[in-house]
């Protein structure tokens, strides 16, 4: 499997592949083609965060999601995958080129009229949906995409979420790099300012859930 994580052991890591992994077909094919022919195929999420996003959006009944940051279109299929037959999802991503594979992907999964893609930055997209009336209107947030950007994207997925929606957000370990006080580079800096934001934040309640690269799982208050 790709994209395992740091933070578990070799032999637990087959464990849980072995015995708790339930991926659809047109998943593991996208992971597959993903993994062959894109180089930046370790910023698609793993098999086992997807199961948990998942049991998330079905947990919480999600109708209405929004995703920053599609890249080649895993966790948007999840998504889709788990969403009642009206569910929608507003996706947002700056790449033509990875998306053009999401939609593929999308159609494939028989999930592509649940999806509209919204080519730009995320910023602008989220501005817009929050003056088109949007705010408190969503039920789940997914936040995988540049990192200096992180805390822009949650305050506008905030004043999306209705209360006791969720948001999930993805590499808030930065492969352990957040702990290591000497590391000072742009992305690690924005990272650990973030969570330092969100712990602190009275508006939601929040869980550092060690799967993947770190997810940060937020209840909005
Ligand atoms: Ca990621």
């Amino acid at each position: 499997m790709s994209t395992r994580s740091f933070l578990v052991p070799e032999q637990l890591a087959d464990y849980v592949d072995q015995n708790w992994i339930d991926e659809a077909a047109v998943l593991s094919e996208l992971r597959d083609e993903t993994a062959s022919t894109m180089e930046a195929a370790n910023m698609q999420i793993s098999p086992d965060l997807g199961q948990f996003l998942t049991v998330l959006i079905k947990g919480i009944n999600a109708r209405r999601t929004v995703e920053v940051g599609v890249f080649t279109g895993y966790s948007s299929t999840v998504t889709a995958l788990a969403l009642p037959p009206d569910g929608r999802i507003i996706a947002c991503d700056v790449s033509e080129e990875f998306t053009s594979m999401a939609r593929r992907y999308w159609a494939k999964a028989g999930v592509a009229n649940k999806i509209e893609l919204r080519l730009g930055p995320a910023l602008d997209t989220l501005d817009q949906m929050i003056a088109l009336g949007g705010a408190g209107h969503y039920d789940f947030a997914f936040i995988d995409a540049d990192k200096a950007n992180y805390w822009g994207y949650f305050e506008r997925c905030l004043q999306l979420l209705r209360p006791g929606g969720l948001i999930a957000v993805d590499n808030v370990l930065w492969s352990g790099r957040v702990a290591d006080n000497s590391d000072q580079e742009e992305n690690t800096v924005a990272i650990r300012d973030f969570n330092r934001r969100v712990h602190a934040d009275k508006r939601v309640i929040a869980s550092l859930v060690p799967i993947g690269d770190g997810l940060t799982l937020a209840a909005k208050l």
